[in-house]
């Protein structure tokens, strides 16, 4: 079948290669260059710390994919093979009501075969010095977590792409539904935009979360070696960026954004107040200075997964996107789904089909659940 893949972000290009390995006659077209979307500008965090049963496969079945196309990489000799993958120790820290998501993680991984280890404020103190614990606060440690450089990734699905004889075109902007036997848009944040304007809206709305890179004291030590934190007490996330960086995050504005027109600096306050955290959560943390910020836009959708398959009521039409802001680290999974649905085997839990008639009257969530 003949494909258009509409999107070359992580979400895009890995439908792409998903539908191309079965066979399909795949071209991807992008109006910017890849992973110039939110894709280019992600944490790259990838944590089976996740709210949801299903969630946490997705991020499995990607994490063991990317395994493979680094392992094909590695033999072409692509330097982003390299680089693309970093593990890291990744803890979740909660107190007090978000003790309740802590343990839902904590039983989730345990009974999804991982084997997580939980600590009191005093152990996690001992286990990762430079990070700050408060009496009360207790800590849910990951094993196989880690981060990808999302640059590196997009290089390698272009890399794979390429040897399947796909062909990714920039510089196109799809305006009018191309002429296609099927035609997946990815587009992102444009996605709702896009789909309206042919007459086929869904249940997805762009909302704008921020990152700051801060360059690391040295007299901390090599950045990387202080452990990812998820912090639910205070409502942030970092993550060691290299020897002299970490990546702090959040500032998540949940309401609808227009891709075309939003800041894509990060704001003052959300600065001064992911440093503030930074210094209660880290002993490096009062001498990190600001390398810079930005912001981009993520895809949410009602219930918090991911729109995965055909366009309701739409013959040919499919769509990829509700990230609801962790896209990167399901990516090559959703692109199977999405492969799969195209070849008849939707999966239900993410068939655009269940937001039939919902409209646009729903509230924005968190995506990660640390809420729930
Ligand atoms: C600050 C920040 C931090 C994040 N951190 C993480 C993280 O730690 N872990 C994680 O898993 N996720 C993270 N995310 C989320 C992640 O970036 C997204 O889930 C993911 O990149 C979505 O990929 P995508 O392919 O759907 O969209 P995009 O990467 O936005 O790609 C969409 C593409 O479509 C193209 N396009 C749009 N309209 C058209 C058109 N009409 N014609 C042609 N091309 C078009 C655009 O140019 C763009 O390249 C973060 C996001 C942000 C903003």
């Amino acid at each position: 079948m003949h494909c258009t893949v509409v999107g070359a972000g992580v979400l895009g290009l890995s439908s792409a290669l998903a539908l191309a390995e079965r066979g399909h006659d795949v071209e991807v077209l992008d109006k910017a260059q890849p992973g110039a979307g939110a894709s280019g500008k992600a944490a790259g965090v990838v944590s089976t710390m996740t709210w949801h049963d299903d969630e946490f496969a997705l991020v499995q079945e990607t994490r063991g994919r990317l395994g493979e196309l680094i392992s094909l990489a590695m033999i072409e000799g692509s330097p982003a093979a390299r680089s693309v993958w970093k593990p890291y120790d990744s803890i979740t820290v909660g107190a007090g009501p978000s003790l309740r998501a802590l343990d839902e993680m904590h039983d989730r991984l345990e009974r999804l075969g991982e084997e997580p280890e939980r600590f009191d404020f005093r152990e996690a103190a001992a286990q990762f010095p430079g990070v700050r614990f408060a009496p009360g606060e207790e800590v849910l440690v990951a094993q196989e977590d880690g981060a990808v450089e999302p640059n590196d990734l997009v290089q390698l699905l272009l890399g794979r792409l390429e040897n399947e004889g796909v062909s990714v075109r920039s510089g196109v902007e799809v305006r009018a539904r191309p002429d296609a036997e099927a035609v997946v848009v990815a587009g992102g944040a444009w996605t709702p935009g896009l789909l309206s304007a042919w007459g086929h809206p869904v249940a997805a709305k762009a909302f704008r979360t921020q990152l700051a890179s801060l360059a690391w004291p040295e007299s901390a030590g090599a950045a990387t070696e202080a452990p990812m934190v998820h912090d639910l007490t205070r409502g942030f996330y970092a993550r060691p960026e290299s020897e002299g960086s970490m990546l702090a995050g959040d500032g998540t504005q949940l309401r609808s954004f227009d891709p075309d027109a939003y800041d894509e600096a990060a704001d003052p306050d959300f600065v001064a107040s992911i440093a503030e955290r930074v210094v209660q959560r880290f002993d490096a943390g009062a001498e990190a200075r600001l390398r810079r910020g930005w912001a981009g836009l993520c895809v949410g959708t009602p219930d918090r997964r991911a729109l995965c398959g055909a366009v309701p009521d739409a013959d040919g039409l499919w769509v990829l996107s509700g990230d609801n802001g962790f896209g990167v680290m399901r990516c090559l999974a959703l692109g199977e789904r999405l492969a799969d649905a195209v070849d008849g085997s939707p999966d239900a839990a993410l068939d655009p089909a269940r937001f039939r008639g919902v409209g646009d009257d729903w509230p924005l969530r968190e995506g990660f659940g640390w809420d729930a």
